[in-house]
């Protein structure tokens, strides 16, 4: 089976800011794009995308996807006061098929919105992995490590080892591990998760200076330093993804460039929980990898990754003054291009050019918040929501086809999560 998409304003989300007017996207059997031009092209399906947008599949660079179970748990208050009421709900009712049904959700609501890709850190990393593969939606993960024992009910030297053994049989997205943060974990806890993370090669999705109150928190542990400094010091930084990055100084920015780490700047968790502004531009300027993400439904409260661009944009507009700054380029590159970068999954996936496997969005031509389209970048980064996603393709499947998602059975998923949802009820609010 070939796939065609055709006649479309492609967003190619290089680093150029290609735009390609009235083009034909060519995949192969493989799902490989093998194509992408204004000639004519034969294949076995064709999506008429006239008139439409047609963007790379959105990449969800830090997110905790099985959280959609506790979305609305615990709001108007800080991080740690939520964290404070969101953990023991976890501890209390986690099991390996809760998360798979959280995921389960999370998975839909993703694809819906055009999120074909996502970093995750959750417990019972199997659940999500598995679920991955069930709904074909990409999702990497690997273990969450921290000093508690956690759902699993591993202490930290149990936890190790089964990280170990799940690095040794895990396939390329599942080799990740997810120490949780420097606050969590003693200096000697980090140096051997960095140790096992350089024998097995495995990614490092660890959350950083997300608060004041973290900062103060880490300081305190750490003789002083800052999460960053932890991380580079314990070996734990290069080419690490650092969820939020919101309270970096100068010399963080410059470690963060330095070894190729990049920062998934989650806005709206950060709005919400009045955590603060993260550098961005300052980010960009050093050279830093920025990618974009939901964080947590509960945090966020949802997996909207439209609201997160919007929201990127508009505030470093504002705390720079300039609305010239972050441009709708850079916005959509943030959640496309940069997040595979994050992922290491560049070479596969975060533009659409000849090469790399097709996950792509289609945009609802008819949409009435998309007319006119003068700018395409703007018209992503400024004018659409998920409401406006019409076809999901990943590595070449028509995932969701004009807003159904073809690969899950809704009224299940939905039934399933809500049954979970009383459980917390139950166990949680007294
Ligand atoms: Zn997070």
């Amino acid at each position: 089976m070939t796939l065609a998409v055709t006649n479309a304003t492609v967003v190619v989300a290089n680093d150029a800011g290609d735009v390609i007017e009235r083009a034909n996207v060519l995949v192969n059997d493989l799902g490989v794009i093998e194509a992408v031009t204004t000639k004519s092209v034969n294949a076995s399906e064709v999506i008429d995308a006239e008139g439409a947008i047609v963007m790379p599949g959105i990449v969800n660079s830090h997110a905790h996807l099985a959280m959609t179970l506790f979305r609305g748990l615990a709001d108007d208050m800080n991080l740690e006061a939520f964290l404070d009421r969101l953990m023991p709900a976890e501890f209390a009712v986690l099991s390996p098929q809760a998360v798979a049904a959280g995921t389960r959700l999370a998975a839909l609501e993703s694809l819906r919105g055009g999120i074909t890709s996502a970093l995750d850190m959750y417990y019972f990393p199997e659940s999500i992995v598995n679920v991955g593969h069930e709904t074909g939606m990409r999702i990497l993960t690997g273990p969450t490590i921290l000093e508690f024992d956690g759902p699993e009910q591993l202490a930290f030297d149990a936890r190790l080892e089964w990280s170990r053994r799940w690095l040794d049989s895990a396939e390329r997205f599942g080799k990740w591990l997810g120490p949780h943060s420097t606050y969590l974990l003693s200096e000697e806890q980090l140096r051997r998760i960095a140790a096992l993370a350089s024998e097995s090669g495995a990614g490092i999705h660890v959350h950083a200076a997300e608060t004041r109150g973290e900062m103060n928190q880490v300081a305190t542990r750490h003789q002083g330093r800052t999460p960053v400094q932890v991380l580079h010091d314990t070996g734990l930084l290069p080419g690490a993804v650092l969820a939020h990055g919101v309270h970096l100084n100068d010399a963080d920015i410059a470690l963060i460039a330095e070894h190729g780490a990049s920062v998934t700047h989650c806005p709206a968790s950060n709005l919400k929980l009045a955590s603060g502004f993260a550098r961005v531009i300052d980010l960009m300027r050093a050279g830093a990898n920025v990618a974009l993400g939901t964080d947590g439904p509960a945090s966020g409260n949802d997996l909207d990754m439209w609201l997160a661009m919007r929201l990127a944009g508009y505030v470093q507009k504002n705390l720079s003054g300039d609305p010239g700054q972050l441009t709708a380029a850079q916005v959509v590159r943030m959640a496309t291009l940069n997040g595979a970068r994050a992922l290491g999954i560049d070479d596969l996936v975060g533009s659409i050019e000849v090469g790399k496997m097709a996950d792509l969005v289609v945009l609802d031509p008819r949409s009435p918040s998309l007319m006119p389209t003068f700018d395409a970048h703007v018209a992503i980064a400024a004018s659409a929501g998920r409401g406006d996603v019409r076809d999901v393709i990943v590595d070449g499947h028509v995932v969701v086809r004009d807003r159904r998602v073809q690969t899950i059975d809704e009224a299940t998923v939905l039934a399933e999560a809500a049954e979970y949802a009383s459980q917390i009820k139950a166990a949680v609010i007294v």
